[in-house]
């Protein structure tokens, strides 16, 4: 074991690979970029070095060749990949099914695994399927490991787990809530109880993950019991381009009324709903701008993203009997400091107080809750990177 260790995190998608060289030990990130617009006319290659940042701009025929120019850049700023001390590479694989709850080391038996279980996940697991095949042909002899979004929250009870409907169909078609963002949702709630100074096993927190996708937690002791993802991450708050939950009959009516196909419901739900679906705009930045211009879409889309959000606060606050802690994490929930106030206004009479200013300023893992707060209200930046490359470490030093 050594503190130069490094392991390379790969979050590869359709048309994107993000990564990042990290060390584990000390949690820096020595390199980190993304290859983007896969397969399109116009690809680009970004690359974070020393404060620096470098662009390569072409066509970038598949990820194949991405994540070898991503090689190439590296290596003309001196950090070739083969000398750069990776110990493992970590991939951040969304679906894991019922089989993968623990970081797994990926042979041939585990890959086709994984390339099964995109049936569950078609939108995902084949981009992280090809991610670790790239990898593998580009650093042979270095370990792959793979991380599932859906780990953490392999422990929901079955009542937070369970669909009620057929349950010989959930049980043939493997229907049940899995919850996706989970390496987030684990990091971070460790974090909260760090600066809390509590055990994880402690305490009881909800943890607000509200980026493009957004999900929210409930944590009991350490494990996770509630989230509001559930069979896919289209399930429950408001997001970018995601609607959240949704009466299924609407879907049953659009098909039968409106003559929408499986494909055309599939891009309504995930591609032109939330944010953008009601303001034309996913960016919360952007939504934030056009309310200050008084566009009334961009004031409901804001509205109706927290009155989601508030309604499982209540949700979570009940099914745990009360919570120690109320954490903000992601884009979103890391800079929108109008979020974090509407989403827990009024919460006195349940011992949630914000601080004004500790919200408004301030920088970095913080309380922003009141001293007279019995809640404790947090914003802790997510680091699903570093928490991929310390599971990865963690399993190839064993
Ligand atoms: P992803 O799910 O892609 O990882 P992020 O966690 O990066 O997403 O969150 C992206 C969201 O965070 C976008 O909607 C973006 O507008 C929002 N965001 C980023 N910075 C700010 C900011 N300063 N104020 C408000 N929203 C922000």
């Amino acid at each position: 074991m050594s503190s130069d260790d490094t392991v390379l995190v790969i979050n590869s998608g359709s048309s994107s690979i993000k990564f990042q060289v990290i060390e584990p030990d000390s949690g820096v990130a020595r390199q980190s970029g993304l290859v983007e617009r896969i397969g399109e006319p116009e690809g680009r290659v970004v690359l974070h070095h020393d404060g620096e940042v470098l662009e390569e701009v072409g066509r970038i025929e598949d990820h194949r060749s991405g994540l070898r120019k991503a090689a190439e850049l590296m290596a003309s700023v001196g950090h070739p990949l083969p000398e750069s001390g990776i110990i493992a590479v970590g991939h951040r694989i969304v679906h894991g099914g019922s089989e993968f709850y623990e970081p797994t080391l990926v042979d041939d038996r585990v890959l086709k695994e994984i390339s099964t279980l995109s049936d569950l996940a078609p939108l995902h697991n084949p981009a992280n399927v090809v991610g670790i095949e790239v990898a593998r042909d580009t650093l042979p002899d270095v370990p792959q490991v793979a991380v599932f979004d859906t780990a953490f929250f392999h422990t929901l009870p079955m009542p937070a787990a369970t669909y009620a409907i057929d349950r010989d169909v959930a049980r043939e078609f493997g229907i049940r809530r899995y919850g996706f963002h989970g390496t987030s949702h684990q990091y971070v709630s460790e974090r909260a109880a760090k600066v809390l100074g509590r055990g994880t096993d402690e305490i009881d927190q909800i943890v607000l993950h509200l980026g493009n996708g957004a999900s929210a937690s409930a944590i009991a002791k350490g494990r996770a019991v509630d989230t509001t993802m559930g069979f896919t991450p289209l399930e429950g708050l408001v997001m970018g381009t995601r609607g959240g939950d949704i009466d299924p009959g609407v879907l049953l009516h659009l098909s039968r009324t409106a003559g929408m196909t499986v494909d055309d419901i599939d891009a309504l739900l995930n591609r032109r709903s939330g944010l953008w679906g009601l303001s034309g705009v996913n960016d919360f930045r952007a939504l934030t701008e056009r309310i200050s211009a008084g566009d009334q879409d961009a004031q409901l889309a804001y509205d109706v993203y927290v009155h989601r959000l508030r309604k499982y606060i209540g949700a979570y606050l009940i099914e745990l009997g009360g919570v120690d802690a109320i954490t903000f994490t992601a884009g979103v929930g890391e800079n929108a400091a109008s979020v974090r106030r509407d989403a827990l206004a009024d919460l006195e009479m349940f011992g949630i107080v914000i601080d004004d200013d500790r919200n408004e300023n301030g920088q970095g893992e913080r309380r922003i809750s009141a001293d007279s707060s019995s809640v404790a209200v947090l914003v802790v930046p997510t680091n699903e990177e570093l928490a991929i490359a310390r599971d990865a470490a963690r399993l190839v030093r064993s």
